[in-house]
């Protein structure tokens, strides 16, 4: 059976209603403690899924060998390219470190209201539990450097017991992420096959708006771009926003489509919503 990899939320449409009544009170805050939107918070999660997701396709693709969960492997290349950025623009590597936290706020909260409704924790589930991903991106964020993140206030704070090993952690990924990059790495200036976005058009209000906020920051679009100029992929592959029923992301191999789900910037609204109740 073909498998294709998935990033799932628990959002169900039933909860949905429920959250999309909470008022906002506060907004959540990146890593400096600046309130950040709710279109950042959206895009910074679409911008870890979708990392995620080219992750999937650079280990099918090259058959990388990978010891371990290959999804904890994908949390981590997707983790340390954003917390790395490596752009020439010192805002976007801003922007793109407060991707990161902005993720690791949404695995925090999603556990959080999991529990409250009394969802049944998937712990058979090769990503791991949400909390466990949302510890895991926080120790990365927090071990790039403790200096520049002295107390990571968002959600829940990290452990001492924890922290303190955060720095080799983020040592050895980000040297596993140099070795992919010299073995695995684009060697010519020439990008590879061209890779086609296509964009279903929302039913929601809600999606289309955030939608539009993908689209016009040119999201998608750039970060396939500085995935091509990184590795090099001999066959290209689509890139599909759509709709699916379900509030997910993936890789299908059998396709060759990488999609992301209009449901999913649902479910990201909601989980903004929910954050900014709690501060
Ligand atoms: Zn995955």
């Amino acid at each position: 059976m073909t498998r294709i990899h998935l990033q799932r939320t628990v959002l169900g449409c039933a909860v949905l209603g429920w959250l999309i009544s909470a008022p906002i009170m506060v907004e959540p805050a990146d890593h400096t403690g600046h309130k950040l939107s709710e279109t950042e918070f959206v895009l910074g999660n679409v911008a870890f899924a979708l990392m995620h997701e080219l992750a999937h396709v650079l280990i099918s693709e090259r058959q990388i060998p990978i010891i371990g969960s290959e999804e904890i492997a994908a949390d981590h290349l997707a983790t340390i390219f954003l917390v790395r950025g490596e752009s020439t623009d010192p805002n976007q590597n801003t922007r793109l470190k407060q991707y990161a936290v902005m993720t690791a706020l949404a695995f925090a909260g999603l556990w959080d209201f999991a529990n409250e409704i009394e969802i049944r924790s998937p712990y058979w589930d090769d990503h791991g539990l949400s909390i466990q991903r949302y510890y895991r991106m926080l120790c990365l964020i927090h071990g790039s450097d403790p200096d520049a993140h002295p107390q990571l206030t968002i959600g829940k704070a990290l452990p001492v017991e924890r922290a303190r090993f955060c720095g080799d952690e983020f040592t050895k990924a980000n040297r596993a992420v140099d070795w992919l990059l010299s073995t695995y790495g684009r060697k010519t200036l020439d990008l590879g096959p061209a890779l086609e976005t296509t964009y279903e058009e929302p039913r929601t209000r809600v999606e289309m708006r955030l939608l539009k906020a993908v689209r016009d920051r040119r999201l998608i679009e750039l970060t396939l771009t500085a995935f091509q100029e990184r590795f090099a992929i001999e066959s290209g592959f689509s890139v599909a926003v759509r709709r699916c029923g379900r509030a997910e992301a993936g890789w299908d191999v059998a396709r060759r489509e990488l999609f992301i789900c209009h449901e999913l910037l649902g479910a990201y609204h909601v989980l903004y919503l929910r954050a900014s109740t709690r501060g």
